[in-house]
């Protein structure tokens, strides 16, 4: 039997979240979604949709009509784009350099795509070139490619894929979930095809809602396998001539018929989620996506530049790192599951591992969303220094928030509060 005494209302413990993902939500974002329900044809929550599309076009820097709202969290968005693009057979080819393309290879595989990966050490990206070459000996259907790898903190350029990919007849999907909003991520400019993130990383959101944004080529191809389902299909629904797609929640043509005019029900959109995708938009956009990335820049550096100077070397390629994430070896001599431990459970200050060949090798520190702040940063900074001496790791007293410190006096940014 449930105890209720011992077990009162949800009250967790408070705590600085300076990982890697999910981060504090932004207060906002928690108020958004504590308002009360409406009915999904409601008027007022058909407006709420539009109003989601529409932000999200400026959060993707897109013109695309099909932006909108997965309701769960990143991953399912992943699997939405990919089940609903890849017809069984498809050569789909992913470059790997972390843990999120050995994700977009399993789902690629699941929906039975013929999967062409190359691969980069982690702590790497690929250079274009590489993987124009790729594309050129496997002639894939479609590229499936991580902006920011988390599992790594490296951030794969994108530049110069879109127009390569267009010329070749490749559809171009990307995973930006850790990236976006965090550093540049220009979906028209850069012609990609289908883009999809989650709100736990620099959107300052929880986990549960995926937005993605998709362009007409996209939406082209896979209207082919519009299939209206039994119950809800009339005269005039056509059906397309590809194969059923393979999931039904994730069917994307049933689900753009969810989000157009035609309003045909598919699920019942994720209310409370779409309040706070909504608010987080809102956020970013009202400080300005530009000033939004800076933010995550200035803050990123402080954090990085505050470990360096605690003697703990950086991990992977500098040039290619994400601004809002930092893995660092940890030290020799060191107990890296201890100190996060302690420092959870004395400092109430949580920061990340990071899976497969660097579990255990490295920290991951997040300054993201609403955690991307100079309190957080030196916070954690002076929590980290404490436990590293505790240890017996040896740097200058106060050196990391020094060092941070000065990163904070030469910037002129308004945001350095
Ligand atoms: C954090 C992250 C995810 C998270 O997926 P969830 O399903 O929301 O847990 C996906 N992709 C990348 C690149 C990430 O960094």
């Amino acid at each position: 039997m449930f105890d209720y005494k011992k077990h009162g209302q949800i009250n967790p413990p408070a705590r600085l979240l300076m990982g890697p993902g999910p981060i504090n939500a932004d207060p906002r974002v928690l108020r958004a979604m504590s308002a009360q329900l409406v009915g999904q044809y409601d008027p007022a929550m058909t407006d709420y949709m539009n109003e989601t599309m529409s932000l999200y076009r400026d959060i993707f820097q897109t013109q695309n009509q099909w932006t909108l709202l997965i309701d769960g969290t990143s991953r399912a968005a992943i699997e939405a784009c990919l089940v609903s693009a890849i017809n069984p057979g498809d050569k789909v080819l992913i470059p790997v350099f972390g843990r999120f393309g050995h994700l977009l290879t399993e789902i690629a595989e699941r929906a039975g795509a013929d999967v062409h990966t190359i691969e980069a050490p982690w702590g790497q990206v690929f250079p274009a070139s590489v993987i124009k070459e790729a594309i050129k000996k496997v002639k894939p259907t479609m590229l499936a490619i991580v902006q920011g790898d988390t599992s790594t903190t490296m951030l794969q350029p994108l530049e110069e894929l879109g127009e390569f990919c267009r010329k070749n007849g490749v559809l171009l999907y990307c995973d930006a979930t850790a990236s976006i909003v965090g550093n540049p991520m220009l979906v028209d400019e850069w012609q990609l095809d289908a883009v999809s993130c989650g709100l736990q990383k620099c959107l300052g959101g929880p986990s549960g809602s995926g937005p993605i944004t998709l362009s007409d080529n996209f939406v082209e191809h896979i209207r082919k396998r519009h299939h209206v389902e039994a119950g809800i299909r009339a005269d005039h629904h056509q059906e397309g001539e590809g194969t059923r797609i393979r999931s039904n929640y994730f069917d994307l043509p049933m689900i753009l018929d969810y989000w157009s005019e035609e309003r045909l029900n598919h699920h019942t959109e994720a209310t409370t989620m779409l309040y706070g995708a909504r608010e987080c938009a809102r956020i970013v956009l009202q400080e300005g996506l530009d000033n939004c990335i800076a933010r995550h820049q200035l803050h990123g550096h402080a954090m990085a530049k505050g470990l360096s100077a605690m003697n703990l070397e950086l991990f992977g390629d500098k040039s290619h790192k994400m601004t809002n994430v930092v893995g660092v070896n940890i030290p020799a001599g060191i107990d890296g599951e201890e100190l996060r431990k302690v420092l959870l459970l004395d400092f109430g200050i949580e920061i990340g591992t990071s899976f497969g060949p660097l579990a255990g090798k490295i920290w991951r520190v997040g300054t993201m969303g609403y955690n991307a702040r100079k309190d957080t940063v030196l916070t954690t900074l002076a929590a980290l220094e404490t436990l590293l001496r505790i240890g017996g790791h040896s740097f200058t007293a106060s050196a990391g928030i020094m060092a941070a410190l000065e990163v904070y006096a030469e910037s002129n940014s308004f945001n350095n509060v």
